[in-house]
């Protein structure tokens, strides 16, 4: 007997059925939760959350809210949902690293709710990484990702300034970065061909530039707060009342974005304690080579006949006094702890950062909406994120205590959402104990 051909007009038939068919496992809702928005100070309890694919579809009271059949069901009772949260000053780990080395960057932000990664320093190959973690091939957090640098070493004229404006815009940058060390005419140069080409800049204030200079060329944050501190003079006295009224108000007028990274520049200016830091659990999770170049990196300095610890002191303190008037006066402010790099451990960076700000005086609600609410304004236009928010990305974590009366409490996780995807503690737990087994080596 003749063999019966294959039947392909079945396996057509299976083929366009299968994605419709996978769909009611692509709906996720969280049920009986406490929903803290973010847009706005308030906890909605008794709440469901409908997410399908990586978007919320539904946010409302249990009772109002029907669940479509078929769903994953997760049980939000005596938990508190909120937005996942944003490094806005990050980095993918450096070109040349291995795979797996990016890949548990990546894991270690997710970990701890990070959920969308600015990254702040571009080499080949990174947008590619941004293409896989975009399409589901990789994950990782969503990443908007800067260019390779433009510092004084990397630009030594206009024309080379705008060529490379150009080059980074075709290959499809999302932002340009900018280093110390550029001068004033190429950092011109780059700012208009930006504006004509829109793409926008952001990073350092190079010195030959200035602070004021760079707000009125409009770069889009201002990285690191010490443009400041230099403009202010306050890295030896304290901080003159009026031109820190004045420059504030600039910065809100004109909507200029800032980015403190407070945590990490006390290591970087010498006023952290390296015995405090050497202690950090986290380090477990990051290739001891990398934590002995940090540690050796921070001996050099501080043993350095120049470095002076007075002046280290001073200045931590003048930041602290500038990030409360910013952010009393107005001025737009984002996350950022400029993880990985020293002793800021990706994800677990974000909880010093945290505690950092609240010590400024800021409230625990306030620091929250500068890695939620804050971002999703900056992103406006290019995706919807940072809200529990009907149409925004499916981007939240599950947390057993509410953050908003102790910042302490994001520790205490019940899962994380990345554009939808689901990652219970437990499967956290295991990733973080095989990067911890992993990094010993
Ligand atoms: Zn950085």
């Amino acid at each position: 007997m003749k063999p019966r051909p294959f039947p392909f007009h079945l396996l057509v038939f299976l083929c366009c059925w299968l994605p419709a068919y996978s769909r009611a496992s692509d709906t996720i809702a969280f049920v009986d939760v406490t929903v803290l928005p973010m847009d706005r100070d308030i906890a909605l309890p008794h709440h469901t959350v409908i997410v399908v694919g990586d978007r919320i579809t539904a946010v409302g009271p249990s009772q109002e809210i029907s669940i479509p059949d078929g769903s994953q069901r997760i049980d939000g009772t005596g938990k508190y949902l909120i937005p996942g949260l944003a490094e806005m000053h990050g980095h993918n780990p450096p070109a040349g690293s291995s795979q797996s080395y990016i890949e548990n960057t990546y894991f270690l932000f997710l970990a701890n709710g990070v959920t969308t990664v600015r990254g702040m320093l571009g080499w080949p190959g990174q947008l590619e990484l941004r293409d896989k973690v975009r399409s589901g091939k990789l994950l990782g957090p969503s990443l908007y990702l800067a260019g390779p640098s433009f510092s004084g070493a990397t630009v030594r004229s206009p024309s080379q300034a705008e060529q490379r404006v150009r080059l980074q815009k075709s290959e499809g940058w999302d932002l340009l970065k900018v280093h110390p060390g550029l001068k004033r005419s190429d950092y011109d140069a780059m700012a208009r061909t930006a504006d004509t080409l829109g793409i926008r800049f952001a990073g350092h204030v190079p010195a030959d530039v200035g602070l004021l200079h760079a707000i009125e060329m409009r770069q889009e944050t201002i990285d690191h707060l010490d443009g400041y501190i230099e403009y202010l003079q306050a890295e030896k006295s304290p901080i003159d009342p009026a031109k820190l009224r004045e420059v504030v108000k600039l910065t809100r007028d004109t909507g200029t974005w800032v980015v403190p990274t407070m945590v990490l520049w006390e290591t970087i200016i010498g006023a952290a304690s390296l015995e405090r830091m050497s202690a950090y659990p986290e380090l477990r999770y990051m290739p001891v080579a990398e934590v002995q170049r940090w540690i050796t990196g921070y001996q050099r300095r501080t043993a350095n006949p120049s470095f002076d610890r007075e002046k280290a002191r001073q200045i931590a303190a003048n930041r602290r006094i500038l990030l409360l008037a910013l952010h009393d006066g107005g001025a737009r402010i984002l996350f950022g702890t400029d993880s990985p790099q020293q002793f800021s451990v990706p994800g677990f960076s974000i909880h010093r950062e945290m505690k950092a700000m609240v010590d400024c005086g800021m409230t625990p609600f306030e620091v929250l909406q500068t890695a939620t609410k804050n971002v999703g304004e900056y992103f406006k236009g290019r995706d919807t994120f940072g809200l529990v928010a009907p149409g925004h990305r499916a981007d939240l974590i599950l947390l057993k205590a509410n953050p908003v009366s102790d910042l302490g409490h994001l520790t205490q996780r019940a899962g994380v959402m990345v554009r939808g995807r689901w990652i219970p503690e437990s499967e956290i737990a295991a990733g973080l104990a095989r990067i911890a087994a992993e990094s010993k080596h």
